[in-house]
């Protein structure tokens, strides 16, 4: 219960989710601090498989059991500062990491499951704690605004987070 609990206090989104074609990815590590990767890549990973229970912006009523290495070595540019980093993400930073650089390739975490009857439909978003933080924020901001800019400002949303990020 407490994996789980941890896993929906997580914050993750990739830009193609919000229709922004670049590979940048936004995440609250464990430790608090909010990222942003820009080209993240994994560069290494353990043998060792463990499961992660995952939600999803993108599929917000399913969640399941999804098999990932239990920690990555992780290539990326830092937005805040545009530096390159080189390090290693363990447990729940790990997974959220390989759930969003998947975001990039088109992959979502369903495509991962192995036991497709495993996939449980809930009756209330529960998604990623983070996730359904920003999905309200988007829900209200588009049910002000007329359809046409709607979509300037979901991008207007995610740069706003990107600066707040960098600014940590
Ligand atoms: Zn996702």
């Amino acid at each position: 219960m407490q994996s789980v609990a941890r896993e929906f206090d997580a914050l993750g989104l990739a830009a193609p989710q919000i229709g922004i074609h670049q590979r940048i990815i936004l995440l609250t590590l464990q430790n608090g601090r909010e990222k942003v990767f820009v080209n993240p890549q994994i560069v290494g990973k353990s043998t060792k498989v463990v499961p992660s229970i995952e939600g999803c912006l993108s599929v917000p009523a399913l969640v399941a059991s999804v098999p990932r290495h239990e920690s990555i070595r992780l290539k990326a540019f830092d937005y805040s500062n545009g530096e390159e980093i080189l390090q290693d993400f363990q447990g729940d930073d790990s997974f959220c990491l390989q759930h969003e650089i998947d975001h990039l390739d088109g992959v979502l975490f369903l495509d991962r499951v192995e036991d497709k009857e495993a996939i449980g439909v809930s009756n209330f978003l529960r998604i990623r704690a983070g996730e359904r933080k920003i999905v309200d924020e988007l829900v209200q901001q588009s049910e002000k605004l007329p359809q046409t800019i709607a979509l300037t400002s979901v991008i207007s949303f995610f740069l706003a987070l990107s600066i707040s990020a960098a600014t940590n």
